[in-house]
């Protein structure tokens, strides 16, 4: 049991996990060394980075991206892989936007739902990136109470033409899709996707390569120079820009004066069962991903090559769990009986960062370098969105990013020491009010 474990994200390499195992190629790009010019920099080799220059290439721009460890180390290459149109921070946006956008901010909020998707999808196909692409979700009810807001979400999708897409249900039709008695109904949706991530970000990031980019690996930047003319700076080498972007989500450390205490990391853990054969098409016949409505969720799905992806939980302390495989197990069993006693062949865990009213976070640290942060877990179809959002004000199209960026954002004073114990408080309410329901 518990065969090969090891929740290690050693520096510079890459966690073992399974996506590490079945990768396509491994990355090799070379550090920075010496001085180089370009149009844009980026500053981390995530989603949001890789996107935004994929987005930026195509317009005919001259990128680099600067990456501390490997394309895809952070929480890009060791999510949960489902992509999904629920955009974190909804609620919030809502309110803040409407005073910009009046009665049009729900056709906005429902636009960017699935504009990620689009983006992937078409990505996808157009650069021919081998990512285990599937379609099919269950958001699940884990409580009856669950099922008002899953049928006001089906309602609404019906409303907006989606009626081909989705279907609600019961507790008995939830049972012919998973092989388990703990859900109370569901909304089973076709157009939400689940895939690889690790070969998706670094297929995204050899496509931006193939129309020119610069990739630099093992290059830490250590100091943005802001001016007319900016530049990012590492151990051994500069880049010179006409404009910089940071997309260094949590794991950044950058302009500690005007970002710090604005996100705080939670860690989430994964595993991934020994292949599972015949018994995977047991107890999700129809390859769904999956996570049920909780604050703090639990999510799953099938890998290409039928092993379980159970994710859950989450360590808002901002350390690591030691026995990941211990606190996810129950979960597994309690879902799907006849999984008691299986083999977990791989364990990780990762940051995400964690926005408090959960509304990315878009702006500018000065005339030419801009920021762009912040999914509170929700990041794959997001980032794609923001890539898209950034490259347009990068090129002067500003209107979707002043809508972000004109969102206010609460900045926690000596957020280093305070923010996670604020976060752990935050979220323990939040799991309280759900226990009530
Ligand atoms: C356990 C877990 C499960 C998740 N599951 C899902 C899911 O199923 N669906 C979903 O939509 N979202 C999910 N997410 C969220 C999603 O993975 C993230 O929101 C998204 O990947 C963030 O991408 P990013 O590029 O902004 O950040 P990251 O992927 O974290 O990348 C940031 C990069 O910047 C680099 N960097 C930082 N500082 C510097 C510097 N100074 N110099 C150079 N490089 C630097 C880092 O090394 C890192 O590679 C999950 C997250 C976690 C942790």
């Amino acid at each position: 049991m518990n065969a090969q474990v090891d929740v290690v994200t050693p520096d510079a390499q890459r966690c073992k996990s399974y996506y590490t195992a079945t990768l396509n190629q491994e990355t090799n790009y070379p550090r920075l060394q010496g001085q180089v010019s370009v149009d844009v920099v980026i500053i981390g080799g995530g989603f949001t980075g890789v996107a935004s220059a994929v987005e930026l290439a195509e317009r005919g721009l001259k990128v680099a991206i600067v990456e501390a460890k490997k394309i895809g180390w952070g929480a890009t290459g060791r999510n949960g892989g489902q992509v999904t149109g629920s955009l974190s921070g909804d609620g919030a946006m809502r309110k803040q936007m409407r005073n910009k956008l009046g009665s049009e901010v729900d056709d906005f909020i429902w636009g960017l739902r699935w504009r990620g998707h689009e983006i992937i999808k078409k990505r996808i196909e157009k650069y021919s990136i081998a990512c285990d692409l599937k379609y099919g979700h269950l958001h699940a009810a884990y409580k009856p109470a669950h099922m008002d807001d899953l049928k006001a979400d089906y309602e609404e999708a019906v409303r907006r033409g989606m009626g081909d897409e989705v279907t609600l249900l019961d507790r008995s039709a939830v049972r012919n899709h998973l092989d388990s008695d703990l859900y109370h109904g569901a909304i089973k949706n076709m157009r939400n996707m689940h895939l690889h991530p690790l070969n998706l970000c670094i297929g995204e990031a050899k496509a931006a390569e193939s129309l020119g980019a610069l990739i630099f690996e093992h290059s830490e930047v250590l100091e943005i120079i802001h001016g007319d003319k900016p530049a990012v700076v590492t151990a051994e080498g500069r880049i010179d820009a006409k404009q910089v972007l940071l997309a260094g989500d949590v794991y950044h450390q950058l302009e500690p004066k005007k970002l710090k205490g604005m996100i705080f990391p939670a860690m989430g853990g994964i595993v991934t069962t020994e292949p599972l054969g015949e018994l995977a098409d047991q107890i999700n016949p129809h390859d769904l991903a999956v996570y049920d409505c909780r604050f703090v969720l639990d999510y799953f799905r099938l890998t290409a090559d039928k092993r379980l992806l159970f994710g859950g939980g989450a360590n808002y302390s901002g350390r690591d769990s030691r026995d990941i495989a211990a606190e996810l197990r129950p979960g597994i069993e309690q879902t799907f009986p006849k999984l008691k006693g299986v083999d977990i062949d791989f364990q990780w865990s990762c940051a995400m960062g964690i926005v408090i009213n959960r509304i990315p976070q878009l702006g500018k640290l000065s005339d030419n370098v801009w920021y762009c942060q912040g999914y509170s877990g929700h990041g794959i179809a997001t980032t794609h969105i923001m890539g898209e959002v950034m490259a347009n004000a990068l090129t002067g199209s500003l209107e979707k990013f002043d809508t972000f960026a004109g969102c206010s954002h609460i900045k926690v004073p000596f957020g280093d020491v305070l923010g996670n114990p604020m976060l752990a408080v935050g979220m323990w309410y939040y799991q309280l009010l759900e226990k009530l329901r």
